[in-house]
Formats: C-alpha cells, sequence, structure tokens
C-alpha cells in the first residue's frame, strides 16, 4: 500500500540512547533537558528569537486567540485543516471566511479589507501546503485596520522567504509536530512571537498560569514530553536529507505531469520551499472520484486534503467562497514522503494521465 504520508522514523538506536537521559533521571515531562534542548536546537536551526514546545498544532493556535484576548471577529480561510476553523470557534469566537487564491490556495488579501468589521481582531491564515501566504500584504493590511496576525504555520516548518523562515513571520505563527507532518515528534507542537512579552504570557498559558507557588493567570496544559522531545531531537538530524529527498519526489511529479500541460504550483526564487505536499487538482469531483477508485483498487491512497471547504461545515455555515469550494471538491494530495519511489511515482502519475 502507498499511502499518502509515511512517518519519518530515525534509527530506534538513536532514539533510544537519546531518552535514555530523560529515562535515567526519571524525568519525563514538565520542561526536561530534551524538551529544552529541542526547544533551542529549533531555534537555532529556524533562526528564530522565541518558540515553545506544546502539545500539539491545535492548542497552540488557542493559545495564540487567548493571548490576543480575541473575542470577536477573527478573518480567515476556509481552506485548511478543520483545527484552524474549530480553534476560533472553541475559543467561542467567530469565524469569517476570506476566500483563496486559486493559484497558491492561500487566502486572497486583496478580498480581506471587503471582510472588516467593527467586531474584527485578528486574521488567523494558513501557509497552505507549506506555501507561503502574501505575508507582505497581510502585514499591511492587519497594520492599517489594528489587527493582529497568526499564521497557522503546521506546513510552514522549512520554507523561507529571502532566507528567512515563513514562521518568523505574523504575531504570532505556530506550527504542528504531528506524525503525519514534515517534521514531527510523534505529537507536538510549538508557537512563535518575535515579541517577548508576549512569550512570557505564553509560557504561562503553557504551564497553567503558574510558575511554581506563584499564579499569575489563566493558563492550560499545553507542555509535551520527553518521550516527545526525543523524537525532535533525532529527526531534526535527518531534516536536511528528509528535505532533499521531498523536494527531488517532488520535481519528479512536477515533471512528470507539466509534460501533461498540468498546472503546477509556481514557486518564484525568492521563496525555499519545503515541498510538504503534491496538491492535484482534477477537472471535477466526478473525475476526482473516479480516479480515487482506481487508486483504491491499485492499493494506492492519496487524501482528500483539504476537504470540505471549511466554510461548508455542518455545525457552522460561513459565508459562500466559491475558490476554496471549487478546489476542496477536486484536489488530492499525491502520496508524498522521504523515501517514496520513482517507480511508486510513476504508477500514481499514470493513473492520473490515463483516460
Ligand atoms: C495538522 C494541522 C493542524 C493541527 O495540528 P495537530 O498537531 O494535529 O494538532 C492545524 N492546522 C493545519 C493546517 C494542519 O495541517
Amino acid at each position: 500500500m502507498i499511502n499518502v504520508t509515511k512517518t519519518f522514523l530515525p534509527p530506534i538506536d538513536d532514539y533510544v540512547s537519546t531518552l535514555k537521559r530523560a529515562w535515567d533521571k526519571a524525568w519525563i515531562t514538565n520542561n526536561g533537558e530534551l524538551a529544552l534542548e529541542l526547544e533551542e536546537k529549533l531555534k537555532s536551526y529556524l533562526g528564530v528569537r522565541n518558540l515553545l514546545f506544546c502539545g500539539n498544532g491545535t492548542i497552540v493556535l488557542q493559545m495564540a486567540l487567548k493571548a490576543f484576548d480575541i473575542t470577536g471577529e477573527v478573518i480567515t480561510t476556509p481552506f485548511s485543516y478543520v483545527a484552524t476553523t474549530t480553534a476560533i470557534l472553541w475559543e467561542n469566537c467567530k469565524p469569517v471566511f476570506v476566500d483563496i487564491n486559486k493559484s497558491n490556495f492561500c487566502i486572497d488579501p486583496s478580498k480581506i479589507e471587503a471582510a472588516i468589521t467593527t467586531k474584527t481582531q485578528a486574521i488567523l491564515a494558513t501557509h497552505v501546503y507549506g506555501y507561503p501566504c502574501d505575508v507582505t500584504e497581510i502585514e499591511r493590511i492587519a497594520r492599517k485596520h489594528q489587527l493582529k496576525v497568526i499564521y497557522d504555520g503546521a506546513h510552514a516548518f522549512g520554507t523561507k522567504i529571502n532566507g528567512r523562515s515563513l514562521l518568523d513571520y505574523g504575531d504570532i505563527s505556530t506550527c504542528s509536530f504531528h506524525a503525519t507532518k514534515l517534521f514531527h515528534t510523534v505529537e507536538g507542537g510549538c508557537i512563535l512571537t518575535p515579541d517577548d512579552e508576549l512569550l512570557k504570557k505564553l509560557f504561562l498559558y503553557k504551564h497553567f498560569g503558574h510558575i511554581g507557588d506563584e499564579y499569575f493567570s489563566i493558563g492550560i496544559n499545553g507542555k509535551n514530553s520527553e518521550f516527545h522531545a526525543a523524537m525532535g531531537i533525532c529527526n531534526l538530524n535527518y531534516i536536511g536529507d528528509i528535505l532533499a529527498k521531498r523536494k527531488k519526489s517532488w520535481t519528479n511529479y512536477a515533471n512528470a505531469l507539466r509534460n501533461a500541460s498540468y498546472e503546477i504550483l509556481n514557486i518564484p526564487e525568492t521563496i525555499e520551499y519545503n515541498y510538504a505536499y503534491f496538491p492535484f487538482v482534477f477537472e471535477s469531483e466526478k473525475e476526482l472520484l473516479s480516479k480515487m477508485n482506481v487508486f483504491q483498487r491499485k492499493g494506492i491512497k492519496p487524501r482528500r486534503y483539504f476537504y470540505p471547504s471549511l466554510n461548508r461545515l455542518p455545525y457552522f455555515l460561513g459565508e459562500p467562497c466559491p475558490n476554496s469550494e471549487s478546489i476542496a471538491q477536486r484536489v488530492v494530495c499525491l502520496p508524498l514522503f522521504h523515501d517514496i519511489t520513482e517507480l511508486e511515482q510513476d504508477t500514481i502519475v499514470s493513473v492520473l494521465l490515463e483516460g
């Protein structure tokens, strides 16, 4: 079977010897040495000032909204994983959907201003498939209207704009280190901000709002464990190799499909892309479903990602977003992972191209 993704695992001896450091001290959570080491290594790898290693990529979205006391409307994208929207709803805020660009699947900044009301407090946008939102334009609009910018960077690990990590943009950025993501800690995530004061607030939130016997604010359990940190420390040693292999496989798909005049995501020179996903957009949902049947018979599992468009969730109906709805009905992510073979990719491409 070829799945849409396959989790990278380090040699088990690496993992055991790293974990043993926590094991020997019988200190397995609460900012143990491995969690702290991972934070330092991630900061240096990403070139960012502040980063907190947290439980997952969803709790960090909730912490971000809470840190800015967001209680009103949040402008957001309908084309993302459901966690982006449910984090807003969970915090009792109102998602206001702004449609996406068909060219890069990210929120269309030219449509943001029309959606701003007196209740708007923040923009929560996703760097879809690891490809950057128009960060310059979003920043400009946010400053003009005094809105906070939060990026759901769950896919953004490893992407850079002009040499700067994509996770370094926005008032707050978040990332997911879930096992399906390109860099993972089994379960996990992080939250980043350039603002030191804000970091202190987020640090407290992550630890139930207290340090020792001193209680400062409300908080939640946003921590992660030494078992998870150990996986991150091991995997980070292989990140260069993982990114290089993905680039090669991504390029294989792109070359094979471009020859068949399929339109490939265009990556300008200023962007160092992480090749996190390879989206394929069919002409129609009917064609998608019929190809999914063929794939299934061959034991290949691309994923309808993202589907449905989040403005059409059964428990929260948002404003119509024609581009997002149309793409969500027709897109699949093709299998892409560190050790996918060219033969496997050829099989997948031939299913896509055969009449
Ligand atoms: C995976 C993902 C999340 C959630 O991350 P978890 O670590 O699974 O909680 C949020 N947003 C996007 C865009 C994602 O892809």
